[in-house]
């Protein structure tokens, strides 16, 4: 069996592995679809907080039961071979003050598969235990449905965020994660939907998943001011432009990763005055299985924010686009043998 290896910092090969075995309560899942972020980069140039080498990455997964440990078909998560899943690639301590207290995103030995110490999914199959793998309907597009994950994490954004009925909401990034936050705004009630993007190809999947109000520059949009501005590009620049357009009242998120060391600068007496809030989110929190629902009930249009699938040993190609900043959700498929664009070659798409 094939797989992805990132050996050491910035060291990645392709190398030949022992085929999984499932251990109790465990399944082993044969790989359909993983997605690239910028999380995979970060673990690859050794910026991820306690990533342990040599690592399978690949953290948005879908796949095929192919194989039960013992205990794996009883109980509430029970599972047979055969049955399509989604992966939750989190596991938490259960243990620390922040699991004791509801904030298992925030845990203090925080686990997550193909980031910190756990074997992801860029490889031809793969063990999760049942607790972390999520059972799909058998008309769900296996492919489509590895955004699940990253769909999660923009559920869990939306957990956090005060709101109300009928807000103007406003968008910074036209990636992945902007175009799950923006296509989930009217499910939380917005009254509008603005997105912000200085690459106005990006704009064009915005168009395309369905988001009226697109702009380069928000200073060029019909409204000068939202009751909510999420940040999900992480970029100080964006930041700094998007906290001051924030209402009375409001609230600003940072959903997007800035550099660690990175600062913005705001203003205090602006926060004060006009009861600004701003609010950071991390991860999924008891938000994987409502992700799943939101994606079978039709709230996300997954088919245009997908354009490329890579094989195992076109990985480090898939990697190198994505950090020039070209196509749009990028994937590994361990188990095809082509690596192809997705996107514009009508009935070519599997
Ligand atoms: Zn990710
Ligand atoms: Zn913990």
């Amino acid at each position: 069996m094939r797989a992805v290896v990132f050996a050491a910092v910035g060291e990645l090969t392709v190398a030949e592995r022992p085929e999984p075995v499932p251990g109790p309560r465990e399944v082993v899942i044969e790989t359909a679809a993983v997605g690239i972020c910028g999380t995979d980069t970060h673990v690859l140039d050794g910026e991820f907080e306690g990533t342990v080498f040599p690592l399978v990455p690949g953290h948005e997964a879908t796949g095929t039961v192919v194989a039960l440990g013992p205990g794996a078909d009883e109980g509430p998560s029970a599972l047979a071979v055969g049955d399509h899943v989604a992966v939750n690639p989190s596991s938490t301590c259960g243990e620390c003050d922040l699991c004791l207290t509801g904030r298992q995103n925030l845990c203090r030995a925080w686990n997550g598969m193909g980031v910190v110490r756990a074997d992801g999914a860029a490889q031809q199959r793969f063990t999760a235990p049942v607790a972390n793998v999520f059972k799909l309907r058998p008309d769900t597009d296996v492919f489509e449905a590895a955004l699940i994950e990253p769909l999660a994490c923009a559920i869990h954004g939306w957990d956090v965020l005060p709101r109300r009925m009928a807000d103007h909401v406003l968008v910074y990034g036209s990636g992945t994660m902007g175009l799950l936050m923006a296509q989930l705004a009217p499910r939380a009630g917005a009254a509008s939907v603005t997105i912000i993007d200085v690459n106005p190809d990006r704009l064009v999947t915005a168009a395309e998943v369905g988001i009226e109000h697109r702009y380069t520059s928000a200073g060029d949009a019909d409204r000068a001011e939202w009751d909510v501005v999420i940040d999900c590009t992480g970029s100080i620049a964006a930041i700094e432009d998007g906290l001051p357009r924030v209402m009375a009242g409001g609230v600003f998120q940072h959903f997007g990763v800035a550099p660690a060391d990175a600062t913005a600068r705001y203003s205090p007496f602006r926060v004060y005055r006009d009861e600004v809030s701003v609010v950071g989110t991390m991860a999924v929190l008891n938000s994987f299985g409502r992700a799943v629902a939101m994606f079978e009930t039709g709230a996300i249009k997954a088919q245009p924010m997908i354009s490329h699938s890579f094989t195992l040993e076109d990985y480090a190609q898939a990697l190198r686009m994505f950090r020039a900043g070209q196509g749009r959700k990028l994937q590994v498929r361990p188990n095809q043998d082509t690596s192809r664009t997705l996107l514009g070659q009508p009935g070519q798409r599997r």
